[in-house]
């Protein structure tokens, strides 16, 4: 039998066209700050952001153009979805690949991306660009949805 709801509960990450899949990216930019691998695997975060990212709105300033100005800018597919182990708790794409509905913070639940930031789950206004923060160990933060 068919399922029926909205697609991010019908389909898997796979079977999402294009725009479901852009649409999916809650924008709240988490995955775009700086963390650092441990020699047991483990990561350690911080509050460092990408060059690219705007600092005050938590959105990359160049989305469309992302990889070309940032080499190691990881552009998500599912396939590697499979292998990453960084993306928060709260990411879309995490939480449908584990099978979870979205949020009602989320923009395709609540219908706008402000809801993103009232429930504090944007990094707008939170963090530091790398083009000022210096050593990256100075900036470690605990940050709840991690
Ligand atoms: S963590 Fe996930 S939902 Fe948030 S900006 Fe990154 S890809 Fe989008
Ligand atoms: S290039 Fe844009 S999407 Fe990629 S990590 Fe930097 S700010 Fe985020």
């Amino acid at each position: 039998m068919k399922k029926s709801g909205p697609f991010w509960r019908t389909k898997t990450l796979g079977e999402m066209t294009t725009k479901e899949w852009e649409s999916l990216c809650d924008g709240c930019g988490k995955c775009c700050l700086h963390k650092i691998r441990e020699d047991d695997g483990s990561f350690t975060l911080t509050n460092v952001a990408c060059r690219l990212l705007d600092v005050a709105k938590g959105r990359c300033g160049n989305y469309a153009k992302r990889k070309q100005l940032v080499r190691d800018c990881v552009v998500l597919s599912p396939q590697k979805m499979r292998k990453i182990d960084w993306l928060p708790s709260t990411c879309a794409y995490r939480l449908v690949a584990e099978g979870k509905d979205l949020p009602k913070w989320h923009p395709l639940k609540s219908g706008t991306p402000t809801t993103v930031i009232t429930a504090g789950i944007s990094v707008a206004g939170r963090v530091i660009s790398e083009r000022e923060a210096g050593p990256l160990r100075q900036h470690v933060v605990e940050w709840p949805g991690f």
